[in-house]
């Protein structure tokens, strides 16, 4: 094959949109995992696409609407070229309302979202009479519903990003000469090879358990309810997570605080009694220090980029995050928020 253009390290949901977004505009790429597509965070159950609240607006907050729009065809493009599906589907998200004053906050971002969604979905409040047997138990028979949330199947996603990558000519390999310009999106592991050269901690892994049920719901929308996320898939699963756990000893075990997730999910949405576990799992989320993501120059490599930090919207992210790497790297356009930047977690 021709030399590369761009040298990717870490076929992850990052590294793979931007080898995506650089190999559909006519770049070589090479990817190089030494555990293959999806070995880390990306290979998870979860994959629910999700705003934040429309209020407090900021670069994170644009930058995540824009991604969260550019995703349907991003995702039907890459069916499109690879022949696989990513489970894709915008079908929205259900949220219990607590009370009068929980109800009062949500008619109020019912606005918000008017204004801040520029017309490209809704958050509505609607009685949970009104929505049918999938919808999560309410203290004040209110639900939350917008219609921006959309989900995908994680390993699904990174199955596609390969075979389109290869559709295009790009390769992905276990190992190889890095040729081109390099962008390293190597997730918890970049996170850390980046800490052991600076005086404080740059970013740091935070551990995730989730678990998927045998459960047909393909054309529900996903809830959040009780602290869980219940996430239909288009395989005919429904993925239940996650803990949030900064102190663990063993990063891929699972355990009894899974056990607590998944007691929550069924006491908040009763259509899931009875539902068979047939996996749990657990992965390391890459958290950088400001939180965001972690896009530009690579803080010790000179010359090399860096993609990390989609902490717990990495999935969320990846066609905008894809997007304005292949600007960087391709054309030298640098089109990044400053709260992105390596620089906002030293
Ligand atoms: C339980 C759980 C639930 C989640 N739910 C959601 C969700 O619902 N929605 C959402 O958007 N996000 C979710 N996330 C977060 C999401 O999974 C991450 O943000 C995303 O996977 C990060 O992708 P990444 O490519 O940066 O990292 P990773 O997927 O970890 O990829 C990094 C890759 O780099 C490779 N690598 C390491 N060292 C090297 C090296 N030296 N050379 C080459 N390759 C290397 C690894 O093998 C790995 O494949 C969840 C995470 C967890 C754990």
């Amino acid at each position: 094959m021709a030399m590369a253009d761009v040298t990717i390290y870490g076929a992850g949901i990052f590294g793979l949109s931007v080898a995506w977004s650089c190999a559909r505009r006519g770049a070589t790429v090479r990817v190089i995992d030494p555990y293959g597509p999806g070995a880390g965070s990306s290979g998870g159950l979860v994959g629910a696409l999700a705003p934040h609240v429309p209020e407090q607006w900021n670069d994170k907050k644009a930058f995540q609407l824009d991604s969260l729009i550019m995703a349907q065809g991003f995702w039907d493009e890459v069916a499109q070229v690879s022949g696989h599906k990513a489970g894709y589907a915008r079908l929205g998200r259900l949220q219990p309302v607590a009370d009068d004053a929980a109800l009062a906050l949500a008619r109020q971002r019912t606005q918000g979202a008017a204004e801040l969604w520029q017309g490209m979905a809704e958050w509505r409040v609607r009685p949970r009479g009104d929505l049918g047997a999938w919808a999560p138990e309410s203290a004040s028979g209110w639900l939350i519903e917008d219609s921006l949330s959309a989900r995908l199947h994680p390993r699904m996603a990174c199955t596609a990003l390969v075979a389109a990558i290869r559709a295009k000519g790009g390769e992905v390999l276990h190992e190889g000469a890095a040729q081109g310009r390099v962008v390293w999106a190597t997730g918890v592991a970049g996170l850390e090879e980046i800490n052991a050269q600076r005086p404080r901690a740059f970013g740091n892994a935070v551990k995730g358990q989730a678990a998927l049920l045998r459960l047909d719901r393909r054309d529900c929308p996903q809830i959040f309810a009780g602290g869980a996320l219940v996430v239909p898939h288009a395989d005919g699963t429904v993925a239940v997570g996650s803990t949030s756990e900064r102190d663990f000893d063993d990063p891929s075990q699972t355990d009894a605080q899974l056990d607590e997730v998944l007691a929550r999910a069924e006491a908040a949405v009763p259509a899931l009694a009875g539902a068979e576990v047939i996996e749990r799992w657990a992965g390391l989320r890459p958290r950088a220090r400001s939180r965001a993501p972690v896009l530009g120059s690579h803080p010790l490599r000179a010359d090399e980029f860096i993609a990390n930090g989609g902490f717990k919207i990495g999935f969320g992210m990846a066609p905008k995050v894809g997007a304005v790497m292949a600007d960087l790297v391709l054309e030298g356009r640098d089109a990044i928020p400053d709260g992105f930047r390596p620089e906002a977690s030293y």
